[in-house]
């Protein structure tokens, strides 16, 4: 169905922060092996383009619910920078300064996003990884008397993950098979928050965890020593410097240790990344869909998962953020700027 008319959205908004969520599940129809219904959660839909609007608003109302956000106060937080547009966003909107603190080696498109938003970006060094972006925030927190939104310990996250992301699933799909659900992990929100639901409202839906074929963080099997106030005591041993931006931090946070704990995925799949951003490109040439390097990894992913599914099972991908976001990164190395000689012939045709 193509809408070519329309009542609105019924609603008039308050604020930016009431549109984020509600984002939605869209078939793909050129990509998977045809035995199989495949479906994307297109997380960029959110007003700032990624699946963490949604934790960036839960983390500032739910401190402002317990009173301990003040209004004024500044929010500082470590990210590799989904989590700080979010929070620059929600920060914008709710007249709370805010300071990011980011390691060196991500795009540059995010800090001039969160700059652009009005936050103050506070860069770390690439050796330290993410564990020294941690410390900085931490650090800030601490002589400054700010509040730290700390999303990898935070339980607002996986939280808001269960109310919206996880219930809007189940209302789509209401009445509709869902075999798989496939995701990846950064905090570990979104598969903690989201299969609560599924675990409970849809117990036979499978969830596949996928993460960096050269980070394999759950898959080594080795537990996270964490200190009294849940941070890690440092970086994981199964981890190295891997290409998808969002993903699998250098330990295992504690928002996703419930989902191990509890056993909330049924496989945990490696995926090369470089091979993801391959799928990412043909998700946007083929079905018009643009998504980050996580995004493409997730759907390699669940692209395997469908080649040995039962016929007629259906799978839900999610798709965290933008491929806008990844201009400066390897994802769009191979897209030239300048005309080839096809493009330079159709021009020449018109002289
Ligand atoms: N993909 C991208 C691009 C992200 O920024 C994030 C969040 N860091 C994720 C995936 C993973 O989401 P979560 O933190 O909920 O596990």
């Amino acid at each position: 169905m193509t809408i070519y008319s329309t009542t609105g959205r019924g609603a008039l908004y308050n604020s930016i922060v009431e549109t984020v969520g509600d984002t939605p599940c869209v078939k793909l129809n050129r990509t998977g092996p045809p035995h199989v219904s495949m479906y994307v959660k297109v997380e960029s839909f959110n007003p700032l383009a990624s699946v963490k609007d949604r934790l960036a608003l839960n983390i500032i109302e739910a401190a402002e619910r317990d009173g301990t956000l003040t209004p004024g106060q500044t929010v500082v937080e470590a990210t590799s920078g989904n989590t700080g547009i979010g929070l620059a966003m929600v920060c914008a909107a709710k007249g709370y300064p805010l300071v990011i603190t980011m390691a060196e080696s991500f795009s540059i498109e995010r800090r001039r996003l969160m700059r652009f938003l009005g936050a103050k970006v506070v860069l770390t060094p690439k050796e330290e990884r993410g564990i020294g972006m941690y410390n900085t925030a931490k650090k800030l927190a601490e002589d400054n008397g700010w509040f730290f939104a700390r999303q990898f310990e935070n339980a607002a996250n996986a939280d808001i993950h269960e109310s919206t992301t996880g219930r809007e699933i189940v209302a789509d799909f209401k009445g509709t098979a869902l075999d798989y659900w496939v995701t990846g992990y950064g905090t570990g929100g979104t598969v903690t928050g989201v299969a609560r639901v599924l675990r409970s409202e849809r117990p036979d839906c499978k969830i596949v965890l996928s993460e960096p074929h050269n980070a394999t963080l759950i898959g080594s099997g080795v537990a996270q020593e964490r200190n009294t106030d849940d941070s890690p005591t440092g970086s994981h041993p199964a981890w190295e410097p891997h290409v998808i931006q969002g993903w699998t931090p250098d330990f295992i946070p504690k928002v996703l240790q419930e989902g191990i704990d509890r056993s909330f995925f049924d496989e945990v799949r490696p995926v090369d990344g470089t091979k993801g951003m391959a799928i990412a490109q043909h998700l946007a040439a083929n079905e018009g869909i643009l998504t980050g390097v996580s995004g493409g990894s997730t759907l390699l992913t669940a692209i395997e998962v469908a080649e040995s599914a039962p016929e007629g099972s259906v799978i839900l991908v999610m798709l965290p953020d933008t491929g806008e976001r990844y201009l400066s990164t390897p994802l769009f190395e191979a897209i030239p700027a300048e005309m080839n000689d096809e493009e330079l012939a159709l021009f020449a045709s018109t002289r």
